[in-house]
């Protein structure tokens, strides 16, 4: 299953390791690793496999979980799937379009979603917006 993505997705091989890891198998980054965690400016947030625009700016929130937190998506830049790995049952969040895992998706975020987007720095590209 997951030779069969790589061959089909050849994006994969711009990746470092470390994206492979968490974009391909489903890793996940040390918590508080990736500088995104401290990223506050307007701009967008990116799909690192195939640059399809994820989330903007202002629907990242501190969450102090680690893991850049953002509490609501761009519509229909994302997709779920239920995951039962590490015994426990969680939402995973993956690009709609290259389907990279991105990261999971909590019911305890801020209002007015309640949700939050639990991401991995490393699957995100940041582009600051140009004022
Ligand atoms: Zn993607």
């Amino acid at each position: 299953m997951t030779d069969q993505i790589a061959k089909e997705h050849l994006w994969f091989s711009d990746l470092s390791c470390e994206q492979l890891n968490v974009m391909r198998d489903h890793g996940t980054e040390p918590p508080g690793s990736s500088p995104l965690n401290y990223e506050k400016r307007p701009g967008t947030y990116y799909c690192a496999g195939c640059q399809t625009p994820l989330f903007h700016g202002d629907m990242k929130y501190d969450s102090g979980c680690g893991w850049p937190a953002f509490f609501t998506v761009i519509e229909g830049a994302v997709e779920m799937e239920i995951d039962h790995s590490h015994h426990m049952t969680r939402t995973e969040v993956h690009c709609a379009r290259c389907k990279a895992h991105l990261g999971h998706i909590f019911p305890d975020g801020p209002m007015p979603t309640g949700e939050r987007y639990c991401i991995n720095g490393v699957s995100l590209k940041f582009k600051k917006e140009d004022v």
